[in-house]
């Protein structure tokens, strides 16, 4: 079983753990191919929070340097590091905030929502309690609107932790299926990876980013998935994976199949 997860996070944004701790877990968990893609987060207002969980904007070429230093490090015929980057989505900024990111050379860019106007979906639950249901289900639609444009822009290769905003379980009471389907049919026509994002097991909504319903509508579509774990410390780099895998399967998936990105090229790679 070749295990790939390219969704993790180290001390230079949110993590615990330093690059060098991450990559010695991932290998010594035995992950073939495991990826770090800390926040890189700028936001088209000022929010002061987020300097807690996102990469310093100073820090982005040390962060680089750390990941292609252990890659030399710790890569052999087992085993491959991959340079990653988790880029928030604001529609306001996002071709600039992609555009100054030059030509580093990541193997890929995962393109998150995690704000929707001002409102951060998943800092804490206390956050969405004095929401009303109207405003819940607004949130949610403003979302899927979100998502579609991540897709639309053409700026990323991988959709990060897909129906992020039921973290906390609190979930629409409108049927937004016409928004789903337009988000994914956009996803499709982008030729993105949906990330099957294990992280959600532990947190309120008790299942995997995204939905049951959402992979098979995306499995339907085409689109391909990969599990990740979003770890922020060592002993999560390969979480839940065995229920995510039976998520995929049960989404219509062969949960055999893995996708590779080098510097921003796809390619499936038969597991073995
Ligand atoms: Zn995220
Ligand atoms: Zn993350």
């Amino acid at each position: 079983m070749t295990d790939i997860s390219y969704h993790n996070h180290s001390r230079f944004s949110d993590g615990a753990d330093t690059i060098n701790d991450m990559v010695q877990a991932a290998k010594a968990a035995g992950l073939a191919e495991f990826g770090l893609s800390d926040h890189w987060v700028v936001t088209p207002f000022c929010d002061p929070e987020v300097k807690t969980w996102s990469m310093a904007h100073d820090q982005l070429d040390n962060y680089i340097a750390g990941v292609l230093q252990a890659k030399q490090d710790y890569s052999d015929d087992s085993f491959q590091l991959r340079l990653g980057l988790e880029v928030d989505f604001f529609p306001e900024n996002a071709a600039a905030v992609v555009a100054a990111l030059g030509d580093r050379p990541f193997d890929y860019l995962i393109g998150s929502v995690h704000f929707v106007e001002r409102f951060s979906v998943d800092i804490s639950a206390d956050t969405w309690a004095p929401f009303s249901q109207e405003q819940v289900d607004a949130i949610w639609r403003q979302y899927w609107q979100r998502i579609r444009e991540l897709a639309k822009s053409g700026l990323y290769d991988i959709v990060g932790h897909l129906d992020l905003p039921k973290k906390f379980a609190f979930y629409p009471a409108v049927d937004l299926r016409a928004e789903e389907d337009a988000a994914l049919a956009a996803i499709r026509d982008a030729n993105m990876v949906i990330e099957i994002n294990s992280a959600g097991l532990d947190k309120p909504c008790a299942e995997p980013y995204p939905s049951l319903s959402l992979l098979q509508r995306a499995c339907a579509l085409g689109i391909p998935v990969m599990v990740s774990a979003d770890s922020h410390r060592c002993p999560n780099v390969m979480r839940n994976f065995p229920t995510a895998y039976d998520l995929m399967a049960r989404a219509g998936y062969d949960p055999d199949t893995r996708w590779r990105f080098n510097r921003r090229q796809r390619q499936a790679s038969p597991n073995v």
